[in-house]
C-alpha cells in the first residue's frame, strides 16, 4: 500500500468504527429512502453495508422519521447488519432528539449543520443537540455546507470586511466564514461539554478547486478528523469524475479520515454506486484495497468482436457479486490482482504481473488464450467456454491462496 503521510488527527469512535487517529480512511454513504418507511430504509441500509459502506447516514427530518429510527436499528441488528447509523439533522434536531430519546440512543453519531439550527435560536438549538450527544455519549459531525452557510455569521463577516481599508472579495469572505462556522461550532460544542475526541468536521463545497482550498486550510486549523466530500457532485460520470478529482488531491496530501461521494442516482438506480466509487478512489490511490483489482486493456483495432469486453465485464461482475462472501472467508482476497487483456501485444506481459491473468486472442491471432498464474504460464484455454474455465481457475486460486489452508502469500 501507498505510504502517504496522513495528517495527524484525534481518534473518534462511531459505534465500533474508528475515524481519524491514523485509522484506515472510512467509507460512508447516505440513504435516499423516507426514513419513516422502516422496511425500505432497512433494505437500503443493508444494501449499502453489503457494498462495503462502513457508516450509513439517514435523514431524521420529522417526528415519524425519529420514531422509526429505533425500529430500523432493531431490524438491522436482527439481520446481522451492524453498520453504525448516523442521523442527519436540520432545523428541528434539537426538538427531535429531545422528544425521541430512543432515536438519540439508537444512532451512533449526529450530524449537525450549524447553518441550519435556526435563525433566532441558532446557538441555543445547536447547544441542545450537543447536550443530547453528551447525554448519550455520541460523537457529532459538524457539517458546514456552503449551500446552507450560517447567514448570520456571513452577514457579520461581510460587514466587518466592508470596514477594512482593502476589503476581500465576497468569495474570500465566504470561504473564511465556512472555516469560522466550523471552528466556532467546535468551540461551542466543547463549551457545552462534548469532548474534543467526539467531534468530526466537514466543510463541503460543490466546486473541486474550492473544496481543495477549504480542506487544505481546515487541515491546519484543528486536529479533528475530517469528513471529505464534494457536495451536490451530480449525476453519472460528472459526479464520479469531479468527486474523484477532489478527493484524490486531498487524500494524496494525507487529508481526510472518512469520505462520501454524493452522487445523484438515476431514477431507480443503485444507491450503492456511491460506495463503490469511494472504494475505487481509495484503491486507485493505493490507500486501501476493497476488492480484487481487474486490469483490463481498453481494446483497440486488434481486438476481435466484443468478446474481450464481455469477458472483462463478466469477470468484474463475478468478483463484485462474490465479494460479500469472499470477504468473510478469504481474508486478503481484496489484494488480488486479475488481468484480462485483449491481445498478445501487452496481454502476456500484463498477465504475468497479475496474480492471475488471461490474454485473449486478437484479430488474426490463433484462437487461444494463455492464462498466467503468479507470473507463470499455467494453461492455454480455447473453445467456447474460455470465460467459465477462467472463472473456475480464479476460484481455485482464491481457495488455495486465501482459504484457511492456503499459503496466504
Ligand atoms: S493489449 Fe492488444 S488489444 Fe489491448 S489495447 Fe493493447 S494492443 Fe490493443
Amino acid at each position: 500500500m501507498n505510504q502517504i503521510k496522513r495528517r495527524e488527527s484525534l481518534e473518534v469512535k462511531v459505534g465500533d468504527v474508528t475515524i481519524g487517529g491514523g485509522a484506515p480512511v472510512v467509507v460512508q454513504s447516505m440513504t435516499n429512502t423516507d426514513t419513516a418507511d422502516i422496511d425500505d430504509t432497512v433494505k437500503q441500509v443493508a444494501e449499502l453495508a453489503d457494498a462495503g459502506s462502513e457508516l450509513v447516514r439517514i435523514t431524521v427530518n420529522n417526528k415519524e422519521a425519529a420514531a422509526a429510527v429505533p425500529y430500523i436499528r432493531e431490524k438491522l441488528d436482527k439481520i446481522n447488519v451492524d453498520v453504525p447509523l448516523v442521523g442527519d439533522f436540520h432545523y428541528n434536531g434539537h426538538v427531535l432528539l429531545t422528544q425521541f430519546p430512543e432515536c438519540a440512543e439508537s444512532l451512533s453519531k449526529f450530524r449537525i449543520n450549524p447553518g441550519n439550527t435556526g435563525t433566532r435560536g441558532r446557538d441555543k438549538n445547536f447547544c441542545t443537540i450537543v447536550e443530547q450527544a453528551v447525554k448519550y455519549d455520541k460523537p457529532v459531525r459538524i457539517g458546514v455546507n456552503w449551500g446552507s452557510l450560517d447567514q448570520q455569521l456571513l452577514a457579520e463577516k461581510m460587514d466587518a470586511n466592508n470596514e477594512l481599508p482593502e476589503p476581500k472579495s465576497s468569495k474570500e469572505v465566504m470561504m473564511d466564514t465556512i472555516l469560522d462556522s466550523a471552528m466556532r461550532s467546535s468551540a461551542l460544542a466543547q463549551e457545552v461539554g462534548l469532548s474534543e475526541d467526539k467531534i468530526i468536521i466537514s466543510c463541503k463545497m460543490s466546486g473541486v478547486q474550492d473544496l481543495v482550498e477549504i480542506y487544505t486550510r481546515m487541515a491546519t486549523l484543528c486536529n479533528h478528523p475530517l469528513h471529505l466530500g464534494l457536495t451536490e457532485a451530480g449525476m453519472g460520470m460528472k459526479g464520479i469524475v469531479a468527486s474523484s478529482a477532489a478527493l484524490s488531491i486531498l487524500l494524496q496530501q494525507g487529508i481526510g479520515d472518512t469520505i462520501r461521494v454524493s452522487l445523484t442516482p438515476q431514477p431507480g438506480g443503485d444507491r450503492a454506486e456511491e460506495v463503490r466509487v469511494c472504494q475505487q478512489v481509495l484503491q486507485s490511490l493505493g490507500i486501501r484495497n476493497f476488492i480484487p483489482q481487474v486490469t483490463a486493456c481498453p481494446g483497440c483495432g486488434r481486438t476481435k468482436s466484443t468478446y474481450f469486453q464481455e469477458l472483462a465485464d463478466e469477470i468484474q461482475g463475478y468478483i463484485r457479486e462474490m465479494m460479500p462472501i469472499w470477504r468473510n472467508i478469504y481474508p486478503g482476497v481484496e489484494d488480488m490482482h486479475v488481468a484480462v487483456m485483449g491481445c498478445v501485444v501487452n496481454g502476456p506481459g500484463e498477465s504475468k504481473h497479475a496474480d492471475i491473468g488471461i490474454s485473449l486472442p486478437g484479430t488474426f491471432e490463433e484462437p487461444k488464450a494463455p492464462v498466467y498464474v503468479d507470473g507463470e504460464h499455467r494453461v492455454t484455454l480455447s473453445g467456447d467456454h474460455i470465460g467459465r474455465e477462467f472463472r473456475k481457475m480464479m476460484d481455485d486460486y482464491i481457495v488455495n491462496r486465501f482459504g484457511r489452508n492456503g499459503n496466504g502469500g
